[in-house]
């Protein structure tokens, strides 16, 4: 068995190419992936969209109608800050689909990826910053629905909002967000667990401060399984971003978190969250650094016991 890693080619619909989103960051993830020999072309799980029922779990039906029949009002699609088509609804459906595949395949195989997800700025009934969806909360959901514990390590440059007040309430799932303090959204939701980082904070600095949170939260939570958001607008070049990561860093920082989770014996599903530079294909390069990590991972945990067997 593979790595799972999941992806399809809904993920970068035709999008306007000058958009500060970099749409096309998702295919040419992918292609890399295969360039490089991370992932073999024959090895990607495709996704089902997203079944309504799941997303009516986080989101409000009337809104959902709205996004998808294209009659939002104007300040909902501004806030959405992307445009609409019939690709982008599709997209939106997919990316979910995934982040719940991910969380299946991860629970029998301990480790998975979603190449997209991360729309963690959705809202019961509201697009926010790029996100449509929150597959994060929609999954988590889920999950507790068949009475599964549910930790979410989101370690976007900024703050799971939407994931943070959609689960606030939520028995058995526990939202831990670390960010850059000042950045997007300017007003904070509460998360269970809340890290805000000061401008400038570098691969050290955030080490020492994710690490022995991960440890004691898959000590004392228990969670059954781990959702990871490993945006990369932590690097020190990304435009939307004020942290100081190097692309080491974020290698690092995947495999610190991935291998917590592993050594705990909690199943991981792994999600890209955001990611600005000047063209997709920098943030590509730097997406890369998840399945990368997973890889190296899965070939010392999982390998193994797969010759052996
Ligand atoms: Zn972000």
């Amino acid at each position: 068995m593979p790595l799972p890693v999941i992806y399809h080619e809904d993920y970068s619909p035709d999008f306007p190419e000058n958009h500060r989103f970099p749409m096309a960051k998702f295919r040419l993830l992918q292609l890399l992936l295969v360039q490089e020999k991370t992932v073999a072309a024959e090895a990607f799980i495709a996704p089902d969209l997203a079944p309504m029922a799941a997303l009516l779990r986080a989101h409000d039906a009337g809104y959902v109608t709205r996004f998808m029949s294209n009659s939002m009002h104007a300040d909902e699609s501004r806030r959405m800050g992307l445009p609409w088509s019939q690709g982008l609804v599709q997209r939106s459906l997919r990316e979910v689909g995934g982040t719940l595949l991910a969380a299946r395949l991860a629970l029998s195989h301990g480790l998975a990826v979603n190449l997209a997800g991360g729309t963690h700025h959705a809202h019961r009934d509201r697009a926010s910053g790029f996100c449509i969806f929150n597959d994060l909360a929609i999954t988590a959901l889920a999950l507790q629905a068949q009475g599964r514990r549910v930790l979410i390590i989101d370690c976007d440059v900024h703050q799971g909002d939407g994931s943070a007040r959609l689960l606030a309430d939520v028995p058995g799932v526990f939202t831990f967000s670390m960010h850059a303090a000042k950045n997007f959204p300017a007003r904070k939701a509460a998360s269970h667990w809340d890290l805000p980082l000061p401008n400038g904070t570098d691969d050290a600095a955030y080490l020492a401060q994710l690490v022995p949170v991960v440890t004691l939260l898959l000590r004392h939570w228990q969670p059954d399984v781990v959702l990871y958001d490993a945006g990369v607008d932590v690097h020190g070049d990304d435009a939307l971003g004020y942290l100081s990561l190097t692309d080491a860093g974020l290698y690092a920082r995947d495999y610190a978190v991935l291998s917590a989770c592993l050594n705990a014996a909690v199943p991981v599903a792994a999600v890209l969250g955001g990611g600005y530079a000047e063209t997709p294909q920098q943030v590509a390069e730097r997406h890369a650094m998840l399945p990368r990590a997973a890889q190296a991972l899965w070939q010392a945990f999982m390998a193994p016991d797969e010759k052996a067997g």
